[in-house]
């Protein structure tokens, strides 16, 4: 479907009312960004997004996303490095001629307009004639479903209505790329899914390459096609949802992404013992395979990690195999579908999901396995994936140049061995 303003015919290449590319690449060159007083908030950062797509910027509270949104809307100057958009350079240029529209959390809709007259402001200003100025305002608000809106003021309607006038204004206007700051946050839970759903709609729809910011893992997973996520001010993964979760480049992403977390357990390879000893002494009996694996990688020290998801829970018993994981379950959390059953490992504690058909009675002894299959492995002092799956999906063509001092953290092997751990 066309984008409702645009029309047919808006080839990949096609220049626009505005001048630039329709549809143009961002690249980011070695940015830096320090505020005064030394604030460090962008470390070199370099990151190609080509165009169509829609990247997430995801990651805690300072990591720097709304840092990235403001350079590349023009509110913010790097302090070193450029930015593209397509052939040009935009680093440089003022705010008001680089084609970009972002959407606020807080909204920032002119009070005493009309949503009409907020969806039309831009266009009127760039001197559009008026006859097309009503045609996008009625195309778009009936697109996102505000058609019977626009005579009101901002102070007449809902959080969620505001937040799609907000989003109708920036469509109307075109713009070769799309920038969300944290849009839904001001929402309840049940209008941020339907938000979450019609901007990722509107997305597939228009295909304007969308940088959309937020601190939420469950909302980039959701609307993401990419994530880049972000730490101190330093990108840590670039991927599809699916890449980042399953494949997470250390244990920051893998316990950034996935509610509840991954379980992160500190310990030790012993290969004369086939095992991993934990920090609190519990043993984790390893397939050979994996044994071998970490003796040609020289692991010593590593991290095992294990979704919640991954964890059969059963009944202790006098059979149980000799190196079983054997807990007791200190707390449960019932989430309706699922239950989240906290399980104390000799004074560490790991949460167990499961499927809530029995209940689960807390203070029971228990036993945990896993396949070894979804043992993830973190080591050195960044605590890196210890090996990559081969033929990653890569991340649709985003690509970012994450830190040269990181080169060696692609592992040199694969870590996929089937069988269960002993546990
Ligand atoms: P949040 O999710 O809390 O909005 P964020 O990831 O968007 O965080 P930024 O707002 O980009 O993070 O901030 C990155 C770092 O830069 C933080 O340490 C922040 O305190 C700092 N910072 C941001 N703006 C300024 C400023 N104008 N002056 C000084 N330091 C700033």
């Amino acid at each position: 479907m066309p984008h409702p303003a645009r029309g047919h015919g808006a080839g990949r290449a096609a220049r626009r009312e505005g001048g630039g590319e329709a549809m143009a690449d961002i690249r980011f060159e070695r940015v830096r960004k320090v505020y005064a007083g030394n604030v460090v908030a962008l470390e070199e950062f370099s990151l190609v997004i080509p165009s169509p797509t829609l990247v997430v910027l995801v990651g805690p509270s300072g990591c720097g996303k709304t840092t990235l949104l403001r350079l590349l809307a023009g509110l913010e100057r790097p302090t070193s490095g450029e930015i593209y958009l397509g052939s040009e350079r935009i680093d440089t240029v003022d705010p008001r001629h680089r084609d970009v529209a972002m959407v606020f959390q807080s909204y920032a809709l002119y009070p005493h307009m009309t949503v009409r007259e907020n969806l039309s402001f831009g266009l009127k200003i760039r001197k559009i004639p008026r006859a097309t100025i009503v045609k996008k305002v009625d195309e778009v608000s009936k697109s996102i479903e505000i058609g019977d809106l626009l005579d009101r003021r901002p102070g007449e309607l809902s959080g969620g209505q505001r937040q799609r006038v907000a989003l109708g204004r920036a469509i109307v206007r075109e713009p070769r790329v799309f920038l969300f700051d944290e849009p839904l946050s001001n929402l309840d839970a049940r209008l941020r899914d339907d938000m979450r759903y019609l901007i990722k709609r509107l997305y597939q729809r228009l295909r304007t390459t969308t940088v959309y910011v937020t601190h939420d893992q469950v909302e980039a997973m959701t609307i993401g096609e990419t994530l880049v996520v972000l730490k101190d001010g330093r990108i840590h993964q670039v991927g599809s949802p699916p890449e980042c979760y399953s494949f997470p480049a250390n244990a920051f992403v893998a316990s950034f992404l996935g509610s509840p977390p991954m379980n992160l357990l500190d310990g030790r390879f012993l290969p004369d013992e086939r095992a991993v000893v934990l920090a609190n002494g519990i043993r984790i009996g390893l397939t050979a395979a994996l044994c071998e694996r970490l003796s040609l990688g020289g692991v010593s020290d590593l991290t095992l990690g294990v979704r919640p998801e991954e964890i059969t829970l059963g009944a202790k018993t006098d059979d149980s195999p000799p190196l079983a994981l054997q807990g007791k379950i200190v707390a449960t959390e019932t989430l309706g579908h699922d239950v989240l059953a906290h399980v104390d490992l000799g004074g560490r504690e790991v949460i167990v999901r499961k499927r809530s058909q029995r209940p689960v009675e807390s203070g029971g002894a228990v036993s945990l396995s896993f396949p070894e299959a979804s043992i993830h492995v973190f080591v050195g002092s960044d605590r890196r994936r210890f090996a990559w799956p081969e033929g990653r999906t890569g991340a649709g063509g985003v690509r970012a140049v994450v830190d040269s001092s990181r080169a060696d953290s692609e592992p040199p092997a694969r870590q996929d061995s089937g069988g269960s751990s002993g546990v």
